[in-house]
């Protein structure tokens, strides 16, 4: 029978970055398994923000040390992550004022360029904004988005070069164990015994635990977002926008366009991460550019270019699951990432390799990741009550 030392399952952001990291700490033989492509999963659907406002702290530790290794990530991984700075302005509801000061005096705490600014500082950072009266304003100027393209191809491309075993179009249909310990994996086709499996599996992280009795709870949800095609010249000098007054988000696309999504949840409904409709419905399109036009009134005279839905993976607490299973030793998961794990993959991956290989993540403590949190009654506390994509 085939062996590896470990088995990361699926390979969008979480699993080529956990690989790369597997082979860059010479773990031994790793083998990636993809039921589809490379980046085929929620991975393609992402809107690639790269930002550090987080009121959750290790989220916000997490996110810092991830832009970092964005920043520099052809030295590090070799290729490209398609990091573009543009800053990001978060506009926080009038009525979370406090939470929003507490969030950036923890976040200036941990080391994140993060500033309150006045509605003056936002017309020269874009003059096209108009942020509601007394809603709260930050100032992010490191932020920016990438590629999860060209972030989950690099780590692919450099796992293979340096040793590593990529296979597409191999789903795993099995996990098995004995004694408590975990002995492997099957496909259809094959066979892997393995000292340790990774579930990495995005929204199909439920199903994926399924194969093993293991229970992760992570809703795959159905978003959309909307692109539109303003009259006006619309480019990277323009930041990156979150706005919890008006419940969007929204950034400079390739293009001249303005991609557009939806801060609002909490009304969130579980949906099939292989059969959902790729595309926004009529009624949120209206509604979402209608509330883009409250804090950028020019975009009212913005056709509608095009838009698409993709999956969350949303957990209870709207924070990753990551951590090692307490009853079956080997078995490691690193899932329900709720809409914002692409920012967080490089660092995610880091922190994973170190959990595999060192039987515990040192660069950062992911302990208040672990799945028993919620059980335990220790789920983490966002301060954003129905944005639970800001965690
Ligand atoms: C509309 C939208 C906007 C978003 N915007 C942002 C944003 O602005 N910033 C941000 O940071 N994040 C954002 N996200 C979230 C981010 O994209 C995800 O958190 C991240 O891509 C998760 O990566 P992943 O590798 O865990 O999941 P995936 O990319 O889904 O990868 C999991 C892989 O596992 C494979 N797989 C599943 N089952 C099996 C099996 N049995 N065997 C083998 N392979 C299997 C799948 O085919 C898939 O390729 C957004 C997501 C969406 C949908």
């Amino acid at each position: 029978m085939e062996r590896a030392d470990v088995v990361v399952i699926g390979a969008g952001v979480m699993g080529t970055s956990i690989a790369y990291h597997l082979v860059r700490r010479h773990a031994g033989r790793i083998v990636l398994l993809e039921k589809e492509t490379v980046c085929s999963g929620t991975s393609a659907k992402s809107s690639a923000i790269v930002r550090t406002h987080y009121s959750t702290r290790p989220t916000a530790a997490m996110a810092l040390l991830a832009r970092r290794m964005l920043e520099r990530f052809r030295e590090d991984a070799g290729g490209e992550s398609g990091f573009r700075r543009t800053g990001m302005l978060f506009i926080g509801a009038p009525a979370e004022a406090d939470g929003v000061k507490k969030t950036v005096e923890m976040n200036r705490e941990l080391g994140i360029e993060s500033e309150l600014i006045t509605p003056v500082d936002v017309r020269r950072i874009d003059h096209l904004l108009e942020p509601a009266d007394g809603a709260p304003l930050v100032w992010e100027p490191r932020s920016g988005y990438g590629s999860p393209h060209e972030v989950a191809s690099t780590y692919a491309r450099r796992f293979t070069e340096l040793g590593g075993v990529l296979r597409q179009a191999a789903e795993v249909t099995a996990i098995e164990t004995t004694g408590g310990r975990v002995g492997g994996v099957a496909t259809p086709v094959t066979r892997i015994a393995a000292d340790h499996v990774v579930i990495a599996a995005g929204p199909w992280a439920q199903r994926v635990g399924q194969l093993v009795g293991l229970r992760l709870p992570v809703m795959a949800s159905r978003q959309s977002i909307v692109t539109l095609r303003p009259r006006f010249a619309y480019d990277d000098g323009h930041p990156i926008v979150a706005d919890l007054a008006n419940e969007v988000y929204f950034r400079p696309e390739t293009g001249n366009l303005i991609l557009l999504g939806n801060t609002r949840h909490g009304d969130d409904r579980p949906g099939d991460p292989d059969d959902y409709q790729d595309r926004p419905d009529a009624g949120f399109v209206e509604d979402v550019v209608t509330r883009l036009s409250r804090v950028m009134p020019a975009s009212a005279e913005a056709e509608i270019a095009g838009g698409w839905s993709g999956m969350y993976e949303i957990s209870p607490d709207w924070n990753p699951i990551m951590g090692t299973v307490s009853a079956i030793s080997g078995l490691h998961y690193c899932v329900g990432f709720s809409g914002h794990g692409f920012k967080l993959s490089p660092a995610a991956g880091l922190l994973m390799a170190e959990q595999v290989v060192d039987g515990r993540a040192t660069t950062l403590d992911i302990t208040p990741y672990r799945l028993e949190r919620f059980e335990e009654g220790r789920a983490l506390k966002i301060a954003y009550a129905r944005a639970g994509v800001i965690a």
